[in-house]
């Protein structure tokens, strides 16, 4: 079933027009990979689904609404969560006040409490180290908890703009085996936003490739990373 479905949108920033014309769907289950090189607009293209940008032409559907339009607060509230680059936790609080932070409006206290146990047994680190501050954790361990805080406003969909940043290569496999992980035990939706074809290529899913503000391919993540449309589309040459 069709959980998001973006058609052709427009944003621009000032005179900048960073979507052109922009369209993807997504499926319930599903996991898509966002990739494309530096300002081929997919953290715009994340913000635009969050409402945090307002595009100025084409429209975006959630869960069978529309929700182009809407406040970042009422699409969250819809059960999109976003995870935005850069790993923001809150350094002097404890991991789990980190994570309480996350049911931010919701109402049913009683499934917050068990998501908060759900979150606690897939990243048991973050339970071992639940009453420490954030700001200690490593890189990866804070990976885990921005994602953690996400899930506890138990959403249908995640947006993650660029897991892998500045992490290790075995500290992004374990990330990524979380990812899998989650879409398999609670059917969560992701969209990831990851320079990184390969990453595309070794977990699966679907894919699509932007450049200038352009969906210019899309595919199986599998197919489309080995393939030399995307090395053209990517690079300029095949
Ligand atoms: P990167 O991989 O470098 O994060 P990206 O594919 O996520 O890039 P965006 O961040 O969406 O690309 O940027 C798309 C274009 O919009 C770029 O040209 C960028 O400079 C521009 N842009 C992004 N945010 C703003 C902003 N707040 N104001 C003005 N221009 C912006």
């Amino acid at each position: 079933m069709t959980l998001l479905s973006v058609n052709d949108i427009t944003v621009r920033y000032g005179r900048l027009t960073a979507l052109r014309g922009a369209s993807l769907t997504l499926n319930e289950g599903e996991i898509l990979f966002v990739t494309g090189p530096n300002g081929a607009g997919k953290s715009t293209l994340m913000k635009a689904i969050a409402g945090v940008v307002k595009p100025v032409g084409g429209s975006i559907a959630f869960r069978g609404e529309t929700i182009s339009g809407r406040s970042p607060e009422d699409i969250a509230r819809m059960g999109f969560s976003m995870v935005p680059e850069g790993r923001e936790v809150f350094g002097s609080l404890t991991i789990e006040e980190n994570l309480r932070l996350g049911i931010g409006m919701r109402a049913d206290r009683d499934q917050a409490a068990r998501d908060l146990e759900m979150v606690y047994s897939i990243f048991p680190v973050l339970l071992s180290r639940r009453h420490q501050h954030a700001g200690a954790l490593s890189g990866g361990q804070q990976q885990m908890l921005v994602i953690g805080r996400a899930l506890m406003a138990g959403p249908k969909l995640i947006a993650i703009d660029e897991p892998s940043l500045g992490l290790a290569p075995k500290v992004i496999d374990d990330v990524y085996q979380t990812l899998v992980k989650l879409r398999d035990t609670i059917g969560l939706t992701l969209l990831i936003v990851e320079q990184s074809a390969t990453r595309a290529k070794l977990t699966g899913g679907r894919m699509i490739l932007m450049r200038s503000g352009e969906v210019a391919l899309e595919g199986d993540a599998r197919e489309l990373a080995s393939s030399d449309a995307l090395k053209q589309a990517y690079f300029g040459y095949g």
